[in-house]
């Protein structure tokens, strides 16, 4: 980037106008899981650093809550330029420290963009309702407030779309917000708020502080803050969940997934194994939108998992920045190795390794793992029913189309589902029956345009606004009713 502030390999908080480097505390190490190659390392923000944030958000919150809602959105059209003038430099950042292709990279900047560009329609989405004559010489009128700073936390998989699903929003609506991103992919986040800063929001409306577990407590029991929006996994989407609501905040958390895709017997199956094998094994499998699981139909169950493994097998496994490349790594060795648990995990149990990624011709450094596919999967199976987040399919036989539902159901996660058949009759009972926040047919994910909310169901979701859209304008605010009496004779 030609103006960038920041060195571009050194991890810093932004504090109202002032650019911080924590010295104290918890190190974390950035790699590129590509190469296992070190980027950078930086410490633990520390509760005074968090402190310091969330002064500097309520400093600036009762100026920027009464801009006027039209200039209040002048540097949001300004940061989608920017975002989309930096978008292959954003993309590399994305690719170097997360690992996934450049495609997936360009990919989930413009579905973070799409955000920005909802918001930018604040002044409509914003506006309450009028009722003249509501009573006897009365009318009423209901309005939407913003509430003060706002955080978000977020996770290393998608490190520039899912700051994007609040940012955005947040600011628009008159709040002030901090970040506090993925410690295993800082750089993406920080070059999105460097950009938010050159793009003219007032010092203090955008913060940035980086960390782990500690910073998000200090955020979650910190005075100042009204709420909080979580993305990550189940176990510290609850935690967080149920601790900011301890702590008298508003909050919405995202958690992990376990989707299941159901094949039915009239499905299109080129198409079908076509979309499974993309749904499960973009990103390297780490999506909560991923559909991991197959269920499919009995009559039709060998010659689709004979698709499904011709055309896993042919992905091409290298380092994410090179243009040909399918899939990359997974984030981390440590990760790799869980991953790996789950394979050995998936065989002790009986599962039929169709396909090993094990086998794969993979690069000799790196965090790597093919595709690899399970068949004849007890639907009671760990690899069935818990999150691997890695490259993993398993393959269900279901006796029926009603038993294929029922085994989509059983799981404890409600994240996403999709459905591929050529039948209405199956679509409508699909969508009516499963018990999932997202739910497509046709297509392998689920994933909504930005207009529309995005959140799960059961294990994958806590509290009721989802992220995106109109939930967020509701989130972000809060419902104010004005009763004005005049008698006529006044
Ligand atoms: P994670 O839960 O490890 O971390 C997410 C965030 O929480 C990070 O910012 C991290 O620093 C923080 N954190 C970690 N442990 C914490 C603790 N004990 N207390 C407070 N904060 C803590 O998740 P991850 O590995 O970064 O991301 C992968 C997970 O995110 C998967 O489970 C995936 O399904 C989920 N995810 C869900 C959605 C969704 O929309 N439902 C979207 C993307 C990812």
């Amino acid at each position: 980037m030609d103006n960038r502030t920041v060195p571009e390999t050194q991890v810093q908080n932004l504090i109202g106008a002032s650019r911080r480097t924590p010295s104290e505390g918890e190190v974390y190490s950035v790699s590129n899981p590509a190469t296992g190659e070190q980027i950078t390392e930086f410490h633990e923000s520390t509760p005074a650093a968090v402190d310091e944030a969330v002064t500097a958000g309520s400093d600036a919150f009762d100026s920027w809550k009464n801009t006027p809602v039209e200039e209040r959105i002048q540097p949001l059209f300004e940061f989608k330029q920017l975002l989309e003038d930096h978008q292959d430099d954003i993309a590399e950042t994305v690719v170097r420290e997360h690992g996934k292709t450049l495609d997936e990279a360009r990919g989930e900047i413009r579905r973070g963009i799409e955000n920005v560009e909802v918001a930018c329609g604040i002044p409509s989405m914003m506006q309450g309702g009028h009722l003249q004559n509501a009573a006897p010489e009365i009318d009423e009128t209901a309005v939407r407030k913003p509430l003060g700073v706002f955080a978000a936390v977020t996770p290393f998989n998608f490190p520039a779309m899912i700051p994007l699903w609040f940012l955005p929003y947040s600011v628009a609506t008159g709040n002030t917000f901090v970040l506090k991103p993925s410690e295993k992919c800082p750089l993406t986040a920080q070059y999105l708020i460097e950009l938010a800063v050159e793009a003219g929001f007032p010092d203090g409306v955008v913060q940035l502080v980086n960390g782990g577990a500690d910073t998000v407590n200090a955020l979650i029991e910190h005075h100042g803050i009204s709420g909080i929006s979580f993305v990550g996994s189940t176990p510290v989407a609850k935690h967080v969940y149920e601790s900011a609501a301890k702590h008298g905040k508003r909050v919405q958390a995202q958690g992990g997934a376990k989707n299941h895709v159901l094949v039915a017997a009239s499905a299109d199956l080129d198409f079908a194994a076509e979309q499974t094998v993309s749904s499960a094994f973009a990103n390297t499998g780490q999506r909560c939108l991923a559909n991991p699981v197959a269920v499919v139909e009995d009559d039709i169950y060998d010659a689709f998992a004979e698709r499904v493994v011709d055309e896993a097998a042919n992905m091409a496994v290298e380092n994410g920045l090179e243009e040909d490349t399918d899939m990359g790594p997974l984030i981390s060795e440590v990760h790799r190795e869980n991953v790996l648990s789950y394979v050995e995990t998936g065989i002790e149990e009986g599962g039929k390794l169709l396909l090993d990624g094990r086998d794969s011709d993979l690069p000799s450094k790196g965090c790597f793992l093919g595709p690899t596919v399970f068949g004849e999967v007890d639907p009671d199976a760990t690899i069935v029913e818990e999150e691997i987040f890695g490259p993993v399919l398993a393959l269900i036989r279901a006796e029926d189309f009603d038993h294929g539902l029922e085994l989509v159901n059983r799981s404890d996660f409600g994240n996403a589902s999709s459905l591929f058949t050529e039948r209405g009759s199956d679509a409508k009972r699909f969508r009516h029956e499963v018990d999932a926040g997202n739910l497509a047919v046709n297509a392998g994910t689920a994933a909504p345009m930005a207009f529309f909310h995005f959140g799960g169901r059961k294990a994958s979701f806590f509290g009721d606004l989802h992220a995106q859209g109109e939930d967020m304008i509701h989130f972000y605010t809060d419902k104010s009713i004005y009763i004005e009496r005049w008698p006529d004779t006044q």
